[in-house]
């Protein structure tokens, strides 16, 4: 989820409209809905409470982009089926999208505020939508596993929003960057297992998360040709059931059984029981990527940038 902004620091598409506008069956405030096909998979997007029909269209487009960017190789969305409500909001913060929440009763759906008046530029530059379409991709982890979800979110934010043109490929590792610093500044403390909600623990359960997805994500790329997203594909058509409890060492068990290797359990072994955030010596090492000041230099060596290529390289997906 994207904590609120105090706290954060949290289809192939073949478009159809299902229904052009509707009352809502216990409001009476305005429902639009589209449905964004991708393969022989389906997001219902509801933009609610909105009467202006540019705006509705706007808004239905932002969250279209949002999704298509988290669309799989195979060409379809992690679940078969996941609702999305729109809804704006007066907020005095900076924040475009000042709430994202994706829940599992009834169903899997994804909510967003939108601040009123926030702009489609304003909207496309946010991170929260593809974060929280990046949460569909994983079934429901329970606090020992919070890590493991909000670090995949947090990752994909960046990496996906790349390869889908939202954001510049060197945008997303200053982005990817500044998340781990974030996540370092707050120091030790209990197993990362263990932090679940923990106060003051945020930033290191999300930023330690997301460093597990990016180490995964180069291990498959230089050692098993494959890539993190090919994987939770596989794992999506075989066993993803979005509104299961499924622990997490049966989830990163599941995802070496769909890749056929052994990777994701004995890391996540490790993540787990660290106290302290993990190292990106090796990451960053085969990134061509150091840090400089608060910024980021980056190798030219051939190796290196392929290797950033493959992960923030804009490849449509259509
Ligand atoms: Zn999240």
């Amino acid at each position: 989820m994207r904590p609120p902004s105090a706290l954060i620091a949290c289809l192939i598409a073949l478009l159809t409209f299902a229904g052009a506008s509707a009352r809502g069956p216990t409001d009476d405030v305005a429902t639009n809905r589209r449905t964004v096909l991708a393969g022989d998979t389906a997001l219902q997007v509801d933009v609610i409470g909105i009467d202006d029909p540019a705006r509705v269209a706007m808004l239905q487009r932002w969250v279209e982009e949002a999704a298509r960017a988290t669309v799989l190789p195979s060409g379809r969305f992690p679940l078969r089926s996941a609702r999305v409500e729109v809804r704006e909001a007066r907020s005095r913060g900076d924040s475009p999208v000042p709430w994202g929440q994706t829940s599992r009763g009834g169903g899997v759906s994804v909510l967003l505020y939108v601040r009123r008046g926030a702009s489609y530029e304003e909207l496309r530059a946010d991170w929260t939508a593809v974060h929280e379409f990046s949460h569909l991709a994983h079934p429901y982890l329970g606090e020992r596993g919070r890590w493991l979800a909000e670090g995949l979110a947090s990752y994909h934010q960046n990496v996906l929003r790349a390869r889908a043109g939202l954001l510049a490929p060197e945008d997303a590792w200053r982005r990817l960057d500044a998340g781990f610093r974030r996540g370092e500044a707050v120091g030790g403390g209990p197993t990362l297992g263990a932090m679940g909600r923990q106060r003051g623990g945020t930033m290191r359960v999300y930023w330690a998360g997301a460093a597990y997805w990016l180490e995964m994500d180069l291990a498959l790329r230089r050692n098993h040709a494959t890539t993190l997203e090919a994987v939770l594909d596989r794992y999506a058509q075989c066993c993803l059931d979005g509104t299961a409890h499924v622990a997490p060492d049966d989830f990163v068990a599941a995802l070496d059984r769909a890749a056929g290797i052994e990777l994701f359990a004995p890391r996540y072994r490790d993540y787990a029981e660290s106290t302290t955030f993990p190292s990106l010596i090796d990451s960053y090492r085969a990134l061509g990527i150091e840090r400089s000041g608060a910024g980021l230099n980056f190798s030219d060596a051939p190796a290196a940038r392929r290797l950033r290529a493959s992960l923030t390289a804009q490849t449509p997906k259509d």
